[in-house]
């Protein structure tokens, strides 16, 4: 991470920006002609020229100086004053380097200001451009929006701290021991991925008389993970010859909702 780190920032630097970042693409693609975006008002500032001694209303120059602040200071090395382009970030530091000019020359604001297209041909006031706002494209966006915040947040609260595989110990198949029993044979693998340790509680439903012949609970430190043999017993006569549906659970016993369940299968030998 750290080599990573070095090698975009210390050296590719605005190349990351340029070829490697997704968010140029992804900015192109869901732009329409009033999103707000960094913009240089040409109609304002052109025909650009350098400050002489004779008043602007002679020259016939806009309010753009030419002494390219913007480009300067511009972390990707583009010239806003060509339109957008992918390159742009959207730092806003041309917009600051033009304001600082035009305070020093006298000028109004916001030569390179956020504004949308459509404002800056058709002269829109900023309450019709905040009218354009609330148009399909950004409520889709933004309902899409939501819906991943939704979802993130719901899997992060449904979140739970235990983990479990299980594994059917294929060498053994269903077997006959005492008492007539069926057992079968599985590999648990648990996991605590909890910041606290925890005893665990293992159960197993699905067939009528169905138990563990194995110890039921384990403990397992912070971040622990074990592996355990399983042996699952019915009595003789449950379950269908063949292929039986069972779950295992495993449950925390100081915390309820630190559980997780996992289907398997309980095989009875015809
Ligand atoms: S900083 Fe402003 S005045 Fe200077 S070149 Fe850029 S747009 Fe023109
Ligand atoms: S917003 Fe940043 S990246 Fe975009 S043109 Fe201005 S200085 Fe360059």
């Amino acid at each position: 991470y750290g080599l990573a780190t070095y090698g975009n920032a210390g050296w590719l630097r605005e190349q990351v920006c340029m070829y490697m970042c997704p968010y140029a693409r992804f900015q192109s693609s869901m732009f329409d002609r009033d999103t707000l975006v960094i913009s240089y008002d040409e109609k304002r500032g052109e025909p650009r020229g350098p400050l002489g001694k004779e008043p602007q209303e002679r020259t016939g120059l806009g309010d753009c100086i030419d002494c390219t602040m913007c480009v300067q200071v511009c972390p990707t090395g583009i010239d806003i004053r060509k339109g957008l382009q992918y390159e742009c970030i959207g730092c806003a530091a041309c917009i600051d380097a033009c304001d600082t000019v035009m305070d020093k020359i006298d000028k109004p604001r916001g030569l390179i200001r956020y504004t949308t297209e459509n404002a800056l041909q058709n002269g829109l006031s900023l309450a019709q451009i905040k009218k354009r706002a609330l148009r399909p494209r950004v409520l889709i966006y933004g309902a899409l929006l939501l819906l991943v915040v939704a979802v993130t947040f719901g899997s992060l609260l449904t979140r739970t701290s235990v983990k479990l595989d299980v594994l059917r110990d294929r060498g053994v198949m269903g077997r006959e021991v005492e008492d007539g029993m069926i057992e079968n044979v599985y590999r648990l693998q648990i996991m605590n991925t909890d910041e606290a340790s925890h005893r665990f509680q293992i159960l197993v439903d699905g067939i009528d008389t169905i138990k563990l012949a194995t110890p039921n609970e384990v403990w397992l430190e912070s971040t622990g993970s074990r592996i355990l043999p399983l042996k699952i017993r019915v009595d003789h006569g449950k379950g269908k010859p063949g292929s039986n549906p069972i779950h295992i659970e495993v449950r925390a016993i100081d915390n309820d909702r630190m559980r997780t369940r996992e289907k398997a299968v309980f095989f009875v030998p015809r």
